[in-house]
């Protein structure tokens, strides 16, 4: 594992999962259903457990700006899109699954 939480504030795990509470889960681009940790899924459901991760963005990009507006609840599959753009200096490597 290479990819680094340097930037990312010390409390990051809280605050990506309170966003991801208040979007109940669901990716707010397409509205995916996302599976909390520890929910318990079935082996079909696990089979695409990554499909189902749900993860936080950062519209500016920048991972130490984490002001509400600044934070979207996304499925990986979309998030991954946002990151395509080639304007983005963080490689999906990087970002924090939390
Ligand atoms: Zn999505
Ligand atoms: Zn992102």
């Amino acid at each position: 594992m290479t990819f680094t939480h340097s930037l990312y504030p010390d409390n990051w795990s809280e605050i990506a999962t309170s966003v991801k509470q208040q979007a109940q889960w669901r990716c707010q681009k397409c509205g995916l259903q996302c599976i909390p940790p520890g929910e318990k899924i079935s082996d079909l459901t696990r089979s695409k457990r990554r499909v189902y991760t749900l993860q936080v963005h950062h519209w500016d990009r920048n991972p130490a700006n984490n002001h509400r507006g600044n934070l979207v609840a996304l499925c990986s599959a979309c998030h991954l899109l946002y990151h395509r753009g080639g304007k983005s200096n963080v490689s999906p490597g990087q970002l924090s699954l939390w």
